[in-house]
């Protein structure tokens, strides 16, 4: 058994210094795969230092607002190369507190570089219009201006690309941020606010403040000087922010998803069991565009089933540090006891446990929070398994009867976020574009996987944001429109 380090403690940045919470409590970040391999302290902040946070980025939105735009981008850069400079220490140190495979947690970090280039450079693009004028003698034309200090608060399954593509966009558009990562999560934060500060922000442009949301939640939210709520999480909490927000607090909300995957008679079965896989497992089943319901024709039902659990069969699940494994362990306690709780829910309905579903102890999983990927069939539309979030490797299969079916099936739960067929067919391909309901469409690609520069963001529960994360539309949540008349 591999012993121990020494645990470091970290601690808060308020107003450009690193101090320790008003509380003077930590909590423990864990490791998922070994949860007697303690990660790092952290502040278990309270208000009072949220407070502070807040009062400082007030301060420095001041100045920040007025810093050259070709300076924030430098910043920027810079941020990114120190990201990539540190790329294998920070991938090790995210798949040590989230669980994800070595090789995703690389692809996170160098995705987090890339995403602060490409706002780098976005920002020096943000403009107002000259409008034509029923009067000569005015020119009428409007400025984009920051709104002021931004909180963010993010979930810990991409916990350093989602804080990253909502930070830089704030940033490079003069607002100041107080931060609040996920407590599962806070190491890797940690890093990405240790690099903008590095890069060289100002004090208090970026505040990072850790610890629980009960004890921190309240004035992230309502402070009177908070100009705009960024979140992404559950639908529950996001649902508790969005009663919470003042009328003059802007709220972005990135929620849930129960994304269906439809498999249709003409497309390659190796190719839509591999999508499946990928999609539904990959990650451990913890991306918001996971795959969670896949919708088959019957006439192919029997052979995907079959080729997808093969498939299911031969993944390696382990310590996502280990060469070799495809799946790692959940993130937590919590995710561990909910994905078995959707697995004794979806037998109780009826359904059919083909495949997994049991949690792994043997050897080295002793110690970790691990469930073999499971597989549903015989589920149907109704039951709760093809409803409910369930955010693990839980994959439930529908079988229907055509075409028409498989669409009211996948557009019949309460989220939209990504969506997917297989099929060799142009016309299902549009038809599918066209009705169904999702913010993420995909074409013979699995449900996960975005694009940084391409907008994100889902319908009905899965967003409530007016304006997409990721992309060039990403800048309008950070901003506002002020038409001037200049005599
Ligand atoms: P969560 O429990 O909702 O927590 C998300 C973040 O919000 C954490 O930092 C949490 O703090 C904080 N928080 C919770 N309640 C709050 C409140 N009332 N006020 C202020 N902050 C609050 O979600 P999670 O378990 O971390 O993440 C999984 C969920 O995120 C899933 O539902 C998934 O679908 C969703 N997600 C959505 C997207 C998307 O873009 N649509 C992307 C990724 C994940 P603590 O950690 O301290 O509790």
């Amino acid at each position: 058994m591999a012993i121990q380090t020494a645990v470091e403690t970290y601690k808060n940045l308020i107003n450009g210094e690193w101090v320790p919470s008003a509380s003077g409590e930590t909590f423990e970040s864990v490791n998922p795969a070994r949860v007697s391999d303690i990660v790092g302290r952290f502040q278990a902040s309270v208000e009072e230092d949220v407070v502070q946070a807040i009062e400082a980025a007030e301060r420095a939105f001041r100045i920040w607002r007025y810093t050259a735009p070709s300076k924030r981008a430098e910043i920027m850069y810079k941020a990114a190369d120190l990201l990539e400079a540190g790329l294998e220490q920070y991938a090790e140190e995210l798949t040590r507190e989230e669980g994800k495979t070595l090789a995703s947690s690389r692809m996170e970090v160098k995705r987090s570089a890339q995403t602060l280039r490409y706002y780098a450079s976005e920002g020096l693009n943000v403009t107002g219009d000259t409008l034509p004028s029923d009067d000569p003698t005015t020119f009428v034309y409007t400025r984009t201006e920051p709104l002021g200090v931004v909180t963010v608060i993010t979930p810990w399954n991409f916990p350093i690309s989602i804080p990253v593509r909502k930070i830089a966009p704030a940033l490079v558009t003069g607002n100041t941020v107080v931060f609040k990562p996920a407590s599962d999560t806070p190491l890797i934060a940690l890093r990405l606010v240790q690099a903008l500060h590095e890069a060289g922000l100002p004090a208090g442009v970026i505040n990072f403040v850790t610890g629980s949301a009960s004890r921190t939640g309240k004035p992230l939210v309502t402070h009177p000087a908070v100009k705009a709520v960024t979140f992404t999480g559950s639908t529950g909490a996001g649902e508790n922010i969005n009663r919470s927000v003042r009328l003059s607090t802007r709220v972005q909300l990135e929620l849930g998803g129960k994304n269906p995957l439809i498999v249709m008679d003409d497309a390659d079965m190796d190719e839509a069991a591999e999508l499946t896989i990928k999609g539904g497992f990959e990650l451990t089943g913890q991306a918001c565009t996971g795959t969670s319901r896949v919708i088959v024709m019957d006439s192919v039902h029997d052979t995907f089933v079959a080729k997808l659990i093969e498939k299911t069969r031969t993944l390696t699940v382990g310590n996502g540090l280990h060469k070799g494994i495809e799946v790692g362990p959940l993130a937590n306690a919590s995710q561990l006891k909910n994905v078995l709780e959707y697995i004794e829910i979806g037998k109780n309905e009826g359904a059919e446990l083909a495949f997994g579903g049991e949690r792994l102890t043997e050897g080295e999983l002793t110690d970790g929070y691990y469930v073999r990927p499971a597989v549903f069939t015989g589920v149907m539309p109704k039951m709760r398994i093809a409803q409910e979030e369930i955010f693990g490797p839980v994959i439930s299969v529908i079988r229907v009867a055509s075409f028409r079916e498989a669409m009211e099936v996948a557009n019949d739960v309460e989220f939209g976020l990504a969506a997917a067929i297989c099929t060799s067919d142009p016309n299902r391909m549009q038809q599918f574009v066209h009705s169904i309901e999702a913010g993420m469409v995909k074409i013979n690609r699995p449900t996960t996987g975005v694009a940084y520069n391409a907008p994100f963001g889902g319908v009905k529960m899965s967003s409530t944001a007016t304006y997409r994360e990721s992309g060039r539309e990403a800048l309008e949540f950070y901003t506002h429109t002020k038409t001037v008349y200049h005599g």
